[in-house]
């Protein structure tokens, strides 16, 4: 058992700090933000995220897992502190640092022995060097030489499958010079190390490398099938036969050649860009991500056009009401950082659509998205109050409630036929059958 604080108790942070508690480590986690943490205490989880609840649950009721504002308090007795703050980016696109500066030398003013220092936060090439320099000042500030390690452990959890991920990760990296980190983190995953979970260990530069290739691997891939799919609607090709005989090549894999209105999230769009300041940083710019990045931007943009193109063509969105439905940028979490949906919605908006729009979890966060919109905007009550008064459909996010929709019913509300179709859910047949023209990408 390791006495571990979580700085930081967002969705990795908080799902990090109660699985490492399942697995049974002795786990506080923190937050400076007192309504998050007065939530948790309360028995509340402040994010939308499956399985989360009962896991909380279990494990305060243990006694493995708490919750403070207090790092101090926290930080007694702890042998190892995760940083699982946010990492946002700055604007020239490399990664904002300050929260986890912040977060490094308040704790490195507390440590009172040995202690662990572990990047879960997902931070550039070279910031393991950066933890080291802030303890080293904190501690000298102190007048005192503690020893410490610090360890570079990137999280790849997906949210609305944080907890299995966490879990049942496909690899566990641990990067770090020191043996002694070493084994302390093996204790710490012990539950994983004995399931053979595949646990790499490497230097921290490495360990930080994997976490920004993986995702911008991951971006062109999507990138690259979002193109095809464009090119597809010219051609009179159909992408997700394309796609679907693509991924029967094991080379290739089947996954993330969804076509689709472009990856956003917490993770893709601020990990592309950061990783690509660190090519041009180093004067090697990474020429495939930064095309990555840019036909996802126009991706988003692409799909107000096909909007407009379906409705009629220019000007064609003036004075006409969109129902849009799914706002989260993924099914299963309530989080709509760089959702397309809030580009798709102010592309609308800006050729003078009204929107009517709904998502079964991130409500509240489009209240604030959102509000940048002014007029014509209204929040629906759910996926058929979208359509009252609307004339065209655009499905963004592909929950699984949006999957089996009364068709009919969609053709008698709206007050136009059109059904856009930005996850390719639908049979264009099934949805023509019903009266409604459908649009799907790449189809
Ligand atoms: P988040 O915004 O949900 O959570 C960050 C939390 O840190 C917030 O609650 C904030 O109040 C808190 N915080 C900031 N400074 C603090 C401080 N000094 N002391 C205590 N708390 C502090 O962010 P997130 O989505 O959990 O992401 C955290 C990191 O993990 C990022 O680097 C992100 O790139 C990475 N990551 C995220 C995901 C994901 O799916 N969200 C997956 C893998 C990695």
């Amino acid at each position: 058992m390791v006495t571990i604080t979580v700085i930081g108790t967002g969705y990795v942070g908080l799902v990090s700090g109660a699985c490492l508690a399942e697995f049974g480590n002795h786990v506080t986690c923190v937050d400076t933000d007192a309504a998050k943490i007065e939530a948790l205490t309360g028995g509340r989880i402040p994010i939308f995220e499956p399985g989360l609840e009962d896991v909380v649950q279990r494990n305060v009721r243990s006694r493995r897992l708490s919750f403070t504002t207090s790092l101090p308090g926290a930080m007694k007795g702890s042998d190892v502190v995760f940083i699982a703050v946010g990492t946002p980016p700055a604007d020239d696109g490399s990664a904002d640092l300050g929260f986890v500066e912040q977060a490094v030398r308040e704790a490195g003013s507390l440590i009172e022995g040995y202690t662990v220092f572990v990047n879960k936060s997902t931070v550039p090439v070279g910031t393991a060097g950066k933890v080291r320099r802030w303890v080293r000042e904190a501690l000298d500030k102190r007048g005192l030489d503690i020893p410490f390690d610090v360890v570079s452990n990137p999280e790849f959890l997906r949210e609305g499958n944080a907890v299995y991920d966490f879990t049942h990760p496909d690899r566990v990296v641990i990067g770090s010079g020191s043996a002694q980190a070493r084994e302390i983190m093996k204790e710490v995953y012990r539950a994983l190390y004995l399931n053979e979970t595949p646990y790499i260990e490497t230097s921290c530069e490495t360990a930080e490398m994997i976490k920004y290739a993986s995702n911008a691997f991951l971006s062109v891939k999507i990138s690259f099938i979002n193109e095809i799919a464009n090119l597809c609607e010219k051609v009179g090709a159909n992408v997700q036969d394309v796609a679907k005989a693509m991924g029967r090549d094991g080379r290739i894999g089947s996954k993330f050649l969804h076509a689709g209105p472009g990856y956003g999230g917490s993770c893709f769009p601020k990990d592309t860009r950061a990783i690509a300041a660190t090519g041009r940083q180093y004067g090697l710019p990474l020429s495939i991500i930064e095309t990555a990045i840019r036909a996802n931007e126009r991706q988003q943009a692409l799909m107000v056009d096909k909007i407009e193109g379906g409705m009629g063509g220019p000007g064609a969105l003036e004075g006409k009401t969109i129902a849009v439905l799914g706002l989260a940028y993924k099914q299963n979490t309530n989080d709509m950082r760089e959702s397309p949906a809030i580009a798709i919605c102010e592309g609308l908006a800006a050729r003078r659509a009204r929107l009517r729009v709904w998502d079964p979890q991130a409500m509240e966060e489009a209240a604030w998205r959102l509000k940048g919109i002014s007029g014509g905007l209204c929040f629906a009550k759910d996926e058929y109050d979208t359509l009252e008064g609307s004339h065209a459909l655009v499905l963004v996010t592909e929950w699984n409630q949006f999957r089996n929709l009364d068709l009919n019913r969609i053709r008698r509300t709206l007050l136009g036929p059109w059904f856009f179709d930005l996850r390719n859910i639908y049979k264009r047949e099934e949805v023509e059958k019903a009266g409604l023209s459908y649009f799907g990408v790449g189809l």
